[in-house]
């Protein structure tokens, strides 16, 4: 059985004061004890954040990390091992919006991912399809491709402390959520695919879904049987929102 996971991406937003906001918000939540939730705030937010929800169960984690795990000469650049210095326990990446506009290719994307489990973080590989990719039908292959530049690469056993979140990049933020039935689909295929290597590993890995996921969407993806919880944007930035998603990923 998995633990589901429902981690909010907060991306390049908030000031001080909205943060305080939404960590006060969300700290007063009732969420549920058998989901793990994660909040993904900018960086400049992270201290303040790791600080505000020390006593709650909600887990912090980066946006996104250097190639490089320890420190050195990358001006404007973090390293996972300064993240976990700091509190983090988890870094998102190869998000569609650094794939797409920073031009992270799938060879840097595993670096940052060798990178974070060096540094003791639990990387969230994102993958998805372009929707020119889906409609020419080849959402698989591109999923396939981004998952096997780690798994062709590092081996299988790197799946064990990692997560994979399905984002088809036509759905995020853009309010137009996979269909229950279609995210399943690549979600068992992924399944399938690394069970090829490693049954067992492919049992236990988490694959969540991102794009558009609100509380009115969430209970019927969750459902799914390869949708182990969520990867959620703009939704996450309201704690009644967010928490109502976590609560849907629970039992
Ligand atoms: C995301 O950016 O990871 C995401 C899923 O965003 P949204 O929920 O806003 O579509």
């Amino acid at each position: 059985m998995r633990r589901p996971l429902v981690a909010g991406n907060w991306k390049m937003h908030g000031t001080r004061a909205s943060i305080a906001t939404l960590v006060a918000e969300l700290s007063a939540q009732a969420m549920p004890t058998d989901v793990d939730v994660a909040v993904f705030p900018g960086l400049i937010h992270l201290q303040t954040v790791l600080a505000a929800l020390a006593d709650c169960a909600i887990v912090v984690g980066s946006q996104d990390c250097a190639v490089q795990m320890e420190e050195g000469a990358l001006t404007g650049e973090t390293s996972a091992l300064q993240l976990q210095d700091l509190g983090c326990s988890m870094v998102i990446v190869g998000h569609s919006e650094r794939r797409q506009l920073q031009e992270e290719n799938d060879g840097v994307i595993c670096r940052k991912f060798i990178a974070a489990q060096a540094a003791g973080l639990t990387p969230i590989l994102c993958v998805g399809e372009t929707l020119a990719e889906r409609e020419a039908g080849l959402a698989l292959v591109t999923v396939q491709r981004q998952v096997d530049a780690i798994l062709l690469e590092l081996g299988v056993d790197v799946l064990s402390n990692a997560v994979i979140a399905y984002e088809p990049i036509w759905a995020i933020g853009t309010g137009l959520t996979a269909s229950p039935e279609q995210a399943q689909e690549i979600h068992a295929q992924i399944r399938v695919h690394v069970a090829k290597y490693s049954a067992s590993i492919a049992q236990a890995l988490r694959i969540v879904y991102g794009g558009s996921v609100k509380a009115a969407n969430a209970a019927e993806l969750f459902a799914q049987a390869d949708i182990d919880g969520g990867l959620v944007g703009g939704a996450s930035l309201n704690a009644d929102e967010f928490s109502a998603i976590c609560r849907a990923a629970g039992n």
